[in-house]
């Protein structure tokens, strides 16, 4: 009992000192951000990089060509900037490089019509240009197939319902986020649990895989597959061929397959519409894709701006530079490469000498699975809960990483990913930039882009919370400059150098989410102050005691609330407000 009442005093005087110490908010440079708006608002290039990106280079499909051509561009142009170590990085034996050269469709009969489409990505080639008839063709289950045994040969088939078009939806557009909308984000102060992958039911023994559909067409001599998953007016969505991921982007997945097009709502269903009439549909067709023959490694691209006092300890910002292949996808994500380039860019104008070195990184392979970001973060900073491939040197070092990928709307404020501890610094960060509309703080974790490389391994990875903007969004045909808005990209890029300078200069680096499961000292202390369980002493020393350490003492008292709240002593607003006040 002793010892346990000499380790309450013990804490209560740590608390003590250390919200005294916490009474001094995070600095901010003020004159910093003054010349940081001045070069990203009166002598702004972000909307000539991200023209170039989007006009020049085009689309970037992961391991293509165009992707090869544009990530020289990329390190070109960060040499220009003045950042040093420039690198294009190879981060995994990815598959065969894949391009889309020539594409043209055509409906000849009843009526002519050029139509709007364009191929999957890793699908071959048709063998020239063809003339085909259509046929409607509905296969979910091996006993369709016995329909449909016999009768396709030479054909080009409708593989999908057709589209529906929601018009209710679309006059509606896209409006702004409001301040309303802001305060609803701010006011969800319980961190939501991460949406966990469901395990897939087991699977129907009726069903065919999209793969083994491809399969049966190609047996019964079909010449080609249309589709359409797109359900606005002019759009085309469309991706990989089923099977990629699983065999790798392979040539022989690639070769096995047949070419199919993703074709727009309202050809698609005009055609549609007179195949049920019983009236014949006879299209032209031409798909020339061009592949490698042998598989290549996919690649990130890196810069920096050296640190100074600190320049082992690293401050990164990003966004992924790969895209989808039918558009530039000006919104997804080439606004935000742009967004992180002109942040250094504006950085280097004006001279910044940060202590932590500032990493940008234009990542690969993220439409594809966050590939890109995630195998860098465990080569250069490891994973402590995969042993194979454990905690490296930059672990430590590493301070947090920032990323633009919610397509190319404003910054309106910044999600925290369960991370209490950032609130205050970022917080003081935003003060001089309220002005800029970017105001809000919200304690949830959001997911799908490469930040969250950064948060499963325990490293702070924060994405912003950004306006909606009209256009077609990325992952289209579509997406290309003309959406774009020079204001809300100026913003971002200012917002961007203004948060990476500030990360790296000062005393600290980012404090670190999941206290509970990463803080060696803050776990025996929750355990203590529950009184609850029985400590597996046991199991927190050999799971927690390894684990790197990020918080000094000042951070104690936040701490110390996260820990009651976490345990269920505060409910959660509570805990948000406590945390707001000190
Ligand atoms: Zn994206």
């Amino acid at each position: 009992m002793k010892s346990i009442a000499k380790i309450l005093l013990a804490i209560f005087v740590i608390i003590v000192f250390s919200a005294y110490a916490l009474n001094e908010s995070p600095k901010v440079d003020v004159d910093m951000v003054a010349k940081i708006r001045e070069e990203g608002f009166q002598h702004s290039q972000v909307m000539d990089i991200v023209g170039y990106m989007t006009d020049v280079l085009g689309a970037r499909l992961t391991l293509s060509e165009d992707m090869k051509r544009a990530q020289d561009w990329v390190k070109n142009k960060m040499g220009e900037i003045g950042l040093v170590n420039t690198v294009i990085e190879p981060f995994m034996d990815y598959g065969v490089s894949w391009d889309n050269e020539y594409f043209s469709i055509h409906m000849l009969e009843p009526d002519y019509q050029p139509m709007v489409g364009f191929p999957l990505s890793h699908t071959p080639s048709t063998k020239g240009k063809i003339t085909s008839s259509t046929m409607i063709v509905n296969i979910k289950t091996k006993k369709d197939i016995l329909e449909f045994r016999g009768e396709l040969s030479g054909k080009v088939v409708l593989s999908t319902p057709p589209a529906e078009i929601d018009l209710v939806k679309m006059a509606q557009a896209t409006p702004r986020r409001n301040s309303e909308d802001l305060k609803q984000i701010e006011e969800q102060v319980i961190p939501q649990p991460q949406r966990r992958r469901v395990p897939p039911p087991p699977p129907d023994p009726d069903l065919l895989k999209s793969t083994e559909i491809i399969e049966f067409f190609k047996t019964e001599g079909v010449l080609a597959v249309l589709e359409c998953r797109s359900g606005r007016p002019g759009l085309v969505r469309g991706f990989a061929r089923p099977g990629t991921k699983d065999d790798g982007w392979s040539l022989e997945g690639n070769l096995a397959s047949l070419p199919i097009i993703a074709v727009t709502p309202e050809h698609y269903n005009r055609m549609y519409r007179i195949l049920i009439r019983d009236i014949p549909v006879t299209i032209e067709l031409e798909v020339r894709n061009r592949m490698g023959d042998h598989v290549e490694k996919a690649n990130n691209i890196l810069g920096e701006i050296p640190g100074t006092d600190l320049k082992d300890e690293i401050v990164m910002i990003g966004a992924h530079f790969d895209t989808w292949h039918a558009s530039p996808n000006a919104s997804d994500d080439t606004a935000g490469c742009a967004v992180a380039l002109e942040a250094v860019r504006i950085l280097k104008a004006i001279g910044a000498q940060p202590r932590r070195t500032i990493r940008v990184a234009l990542w690969g392979g993220e439409e594809q699975g966050i590939h890109g970001s995630r195998e860098y973060v465990h080569k250069h900073f490891g994973n402590p809960k995969d042993p194979d491939i454990g905690i490296k040197p930059g672990y430590d070092k590493f301070s947090v990483y920032f990323n633009q990928d919610y397509g190319a709307g404003a910054f309106r404020g910044i999600y925290l990913q369960g991370n209490e501890f950032a609130r205050r610094i970022f917080a003081s960060w935003m003060e001089p930039m309220q002005d800029l509309g970017f105001t809000a703080i919200s304690i949830q974790s959001v997911g799908s882009t490469d930040h969250v490389s950064f948060d499963r391994v325990g490293l702070p990875g924060f994405q912003f919370i950004q306006d909606r903007i009209p256009g077609t969004a990325g992952h289209t045909n579509l997406d290309f400059l003309d959406t774009l808005q020079a204001d809300d990209l100026m913003k971002n890029a200012v917002i961007m150098a203004v948060f990476a300078y500030q990360a790296a200069m000062s005393d600290e680096r980012m404090p670190r989410e999941t206290i509970v499961r990463y803080n060696k000292k803050l776990y025996p202390l929750c355990c203590l102050i529950s009184f609850s369980e029985p400590l597996d002493w046991e199991g927190i020393f050999s799971e927690i005691w390894q684990q790197p350490c990020n918080l000094g003492p000042r951070h104690w008292p936040l701490v110390l609330i996260q820990a009651v709240t976490a345990i269920g002593g505060l409910p959660s607003g509570q805990s948000h407000n406590l945390t707001r006040a000190i």
